[in-house]
């Protein structure tokens, strides 16, 4: 936008956000999404097919079941996602981001530090309660984009390549370890935030580089010029 943005001040070069409980507050019910997804793989395969995914996250779920469906339609996963993405926009009805959300991420712009979000819900429920995201972001991967969501690297990985800077140089914030796994298995900087669900003791034992109480903290990250914990600042 402007051509006199001020040059990074630190060693980050990039931020990958997450979304839920980390721009935003975490409104999903997961059991709810969960009962009405093992409600719909009942019409398509038996019991013990889905009681073998129970320790599966939801999407996870869903591949796993629609790889299992001895059929060549994609009915199943159409009808399941579909549940999905009408159970998250009811979810995220009246939502906002974060108040300071965009104060930080209009630092991160100043500072000539791109800006990006990975999530595993769906675009449509992250520009409803984000309609203003394009002032801001500089690439989003979505469920929609891939199957391999975090905590899986590919949905980092594809966020830091569109943002095109080194993996060393860009940092994942998010609310839950599946955000922490992402980043350490990239090679990225890992920050956890306290905005969502999970401890502190929770990101520690993930191997988090850091943890904030809130995105705010990523502020005090790239202006100090930090790296990842056990380096050396500059
Ligand atoms: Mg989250």
């Amino acid at each position: 936008m402007s051509n006199n943005r001020r040059p990074a001040t630190g060693s980050v070069r990039a931020v990958i956000f997450d979304f839920d409980g980390t721009l935003t507050p975490l409104t999903l019910d997961f059991s709810l999404l969960r009962a009405r997804v093992e409600q719909i793989a009942r019409e398509y395969v038996d019991q013990d097919i889905i009681d073998r995914q129970k320790d599966q996250y939801i999407l996870e779920m869903i591949h796993a079941i629609e790889d299992e469906i001895d059929q060549s339609t994609a009915s199943f996963r159409d009808r399941a996602f579909r549940e999905l993405d009408r159970l998250e926009i009811e979810a995220c009805r009246n939502k906002e981001l974060y108040p300071y959300a965009r104060a930080v991420l209009s630092y991160l712009k100043e500072h000539n530090i791109r800006a990006g979000i990975i999530t595993r819900s769906s675009a449509t429920v992250i520009r409803t309660v984000f309609p203003d995201l394009d002032q801001y972001i500089d690439a989003t991967v979505t469920r929609d984009d891939t199957r391999y969501v975090k905590p899986d690297p590919h949905q980092l990985r594809m966020a830091v390549e569109a943002l095109r800077v080194e993996h060393a140089a860009a940092v994942i914030v998010g609310d839950h370890p599946t955000d922490i796994a992402a980043g350490k298995a990239l090679g990225a900087m890992t920050a956890g935030v306290l905005s969502g669900r999970c401890s502190r003791t929770d990101f520690v034992d993930a191997g988090a580089d850091h943890v904030f109480d809130d995105i705010r903290g990523v502020i005090g990250l790239v202006s100090s010029g930090a790296v990842r914990a056990g380096g050396t600042q500059r």
